[in-house]
């Protein structure tokens, strides 16, 4: 089946669709993207994603596109013309196109807008959940903004692939403190040795995760212990489980880091929990 993209206004072919080779997302990855997972074709969490693309725009000053009921209309015929069931939709804005030059473009350059849909079966993700995986460390070398969900992502990128080539499925960024701040693309978790749930606070320089804050919710409904509080990578090793959070992978649970057995070095009933209870509720409350 041939994909289909959003581009600027229009459907196209996927593989033919562009965006202008001044665009400010290519020459200074300035701009913004936000990412939702879709089941049997429906949004996860519109709301919370569109509020974080807002606040994104918001912080550098790049004017929202669309109004809420255009942008949920594009997001949702993306879906549908790429016919995704179970997947995930990608939305990035930029600050437009415009002769290159560090200082903004003039006031009504229009953003760019690209969305593109992809398939992803559930059951690939249930498979490696159900085994757990393996994350290493890597120091954290990016802005002062990670807040801000930015296209700027090259650090991460070094670090997913410097997790690859050692066999894992993520790294987790390590701060000159020795904390962990989060993985390449996820939140980091972990239940510590004192049977506490732990994952560091928004304060720090993380990505306020959408998957984080339904995940938080899940944990007060069920009665159990939050510290939202950086832990260390020595932490990790004594924790009784680990686990990582975002939109494509729900709740991932980590079985080693760096080599180093986790828990038992197998996933945690915490973890299966909240996943089993995350996805329930994201497939129930998806639009
Ligand atoms: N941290 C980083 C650096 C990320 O890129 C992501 C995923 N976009 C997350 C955390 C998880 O965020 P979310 O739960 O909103 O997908």
């Amino acid at each position: 089946m041939s994909r289909v993209a959003y581009v600027n206004g229009t459907y196209q072919p996927h593989g033919q669709a562009t965006v202008h080779v001044e665009d400010r997302g290519f020459q200074f990855a300035d701009g913004v993207y936000e990412v939702w997972s879709v089941f049997d074709g429906r949004l996860a969490d519109f709301d919370g994603h569109l509020t974080r693309l807002h606040r994104s725009l918001d912080e550098l000053r790049i004017p929202i596109p669309m109004t809420r009921q255009a942008m949920e209309r594009v997001l949702k015929e993306t879906v549908r013309r790429n016919r995704v069931n179970e997947g995930l939709v990608y939305l990035q804005v930029t600050r437009g196109t415009a002769r290159r030059d560090h200082p903004f473009p003039a006031e009504g350059t229009p953003p760019s807008v690209v969305v593109t849909a992809r398939s992803m079966p559930l059951s690939k993700g249930n498979a490696s959940a159900e085994k757990g995986v393996a994350v290493v460390t890597h120091p954290d070398i990016r802005w002062g903004r990670c807040d801000i969900k930015t296209v700027g992502l090259l650090p991460n990128v070094l670090a997913k692939q410097a997790a690859k080539e050692m066999g894992a499925a993520e790294a987790w960024m390590v701060d000159e403190m020795g904390l962990v701040t989060e993985g390449s693309s996820t939140n980091a978790w972990i239940v510590d040795e004192n049977g506490k749930l732990r994952t560091r606070d928004t304060q720090s320089n993380i990505l306020r995760g959408i998957t984080r804050a339904a995940v938080m919710k899940l944990i007060e409904a069920e009665g159990l212990e939050l510290d939202e509080r950086a832990f260390s990578v020595e932490e990790v090793k004594r924790a009784r489980e680990a686990f990582y959070t975002s939109a494509t992978g729900f709740i991932m649970p980590a079985v080693s880091i760096d080599g180093a057995r986790i828990g038992d070095g197998k996933p945690g009933p915490i973890a299966t929990k909240l996943r089993t209870l995350y996805l329930d509720q994201a497939r129930d409350e998806a639009i």
